[in-house]
């Protein structure tokens, strides 16, 4: 069995996969709202392109992959692109990270193509807020994802939620409540410097210790032990079982736990949301590289990784990839 180690020891399991740099949201931490810097389409991976890169990335020890954006779901063919990777020879645990908004209608092709597990990404049980966080009028469709799911028997289904500084900051206890409530796993994750307009300041981060101080104030959370390579802290809720996790990307990084990987939608392999380098697969896949070839760029991108992702060294350079184009 191939493992893809680098010079830190980190072995590399997970690879996310980002299927299209659109959406249909325009989230203010990740895209602005008249962003217009698409990629090429021309640019954007076939999926005949994914599933091959996906399949060397599994001979070379990836055994989960996340498929993500932009929104996963716009991408037409999505539920072949989850059949097709559930038919790989030792196919690889599968998940989805999506916004839901029209995750009604495709939840249980997917199942039936084989997704078992997914994360919405919900910040805000207010209309309003969703609408100026969003800039969206979309609430509705949301829930109605997050029904469709659980009606088609997705489990676990984990909410990703974003807390902003006078915007949603106050919303932590309201969300766990509705969680708990719908049998939901929540998630809290710091904003990160990765959106496109140049938004992000440290002085107006909800932080993790933010967090967990107004959790506490309604809930009593007890560290969960055997976070491996999560990013999230989690915490039981009440005595458990149920469960909040935390993922304090800036203030506590989890970097020297890191095994990710990650896939651009127009082929380019990053070894970290923050890296300042990529690996082109594309071109070399379409200037006819062997298998073997796509396997030496994925070790030599494993090879290059740094030890952490920097985000709090004075010299920091965000990224020119807003999270949007990256794949979160
Ligand atoms: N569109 C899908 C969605 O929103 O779930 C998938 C892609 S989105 C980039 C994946 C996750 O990244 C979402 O949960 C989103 O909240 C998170 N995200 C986006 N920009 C972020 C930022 N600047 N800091 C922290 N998380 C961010
Ligand atoms: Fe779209 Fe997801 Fe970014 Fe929101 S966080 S703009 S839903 S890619």
């Amino acid at each position: 069995m191939n493992t893809l180690i680098d010079t830190y020891g980190r072995v590399h399991r997970n690879l996310r996969v980002s299927l299209t740099d659109r959406c249909n949201l325009r989230c203010t931490y990740c895209m602005p709202h008249d962003f217009a810097a698409w990629l090429p389409s021309e640019h954007q991976l076939t999926t005949d392109e994914l599933v091959r890169v996906i399949e060397i990335a599994v001979s070379e020890g990836i055994n989960e992959v996340r498929l993500t954006g932009g929104e996963p779901l716009l991408r037409p063919d999505i539920v072949e692109i989850v059949s097709r990777i559930n038919a790989i020879e030792n196919p690889p645990k599968l998940t989805m990270t999506t916004n839901a908004l029209t995750l009604e209608k495709v939840a249980k092709p997917l199942v039936d193509a084989g997704l078992t597990r997914i994360n919405i990404s919900l910040d805000t049980l207010d209309r309003d807020r969703f609408k100026l966080m969003t800039h969206r009028d979309r609430i509705d469709d949301v829930f109605a994802g997050i029904k469709a799911a659980q009606d088609a028997g997705i489990d676990p289904i984990k909410i990703n939620a974003v807390l902003l500084k006078g915007v949603n900051a106050d919303e932590a206890p309201a969300l766990l409540e509705w969680a708990l409530a719908n049998n939901l796993a929540l998630r809290f994750i710091e904003q990160m410097p990765l959106d496109a307009g140049g938004i992000w300041e440290r002085s107006s981060l909800v932080t993790a210790d933010d967090i967990y101080a107004d959790l506490s104030t309604r809930y009593e959370l007890a560290p969960c032990d055997g976070r491996g390579s999560s990013p999230a802290e989690e915490f039981f809720v009440n005595g458990g079982p149920a469960t909040v996790g935390i993922i304090g990307s800036v203030t506590r990084p989890f970097c020297g736990a890191c095994d990710r990987l990650r896939l651009t939608s127009d082929g380019q392999l990053r070894s970290c949301l923050f890296s300042l380098e990529e690996m082109d697969l594309r071109t070399a896949m379409r200037n006819g590289a062997s298998d073997e070839d796509i396997a030496a760029r994925f070790r030599k991108t494993v090879a290059g990784k740094l030890p952490g992702h920097g985000i709090n060294d004075p010299k920091f350079i965000q990224p020119q990839r807003p999270m949007s184009a990256i794949g979160g």
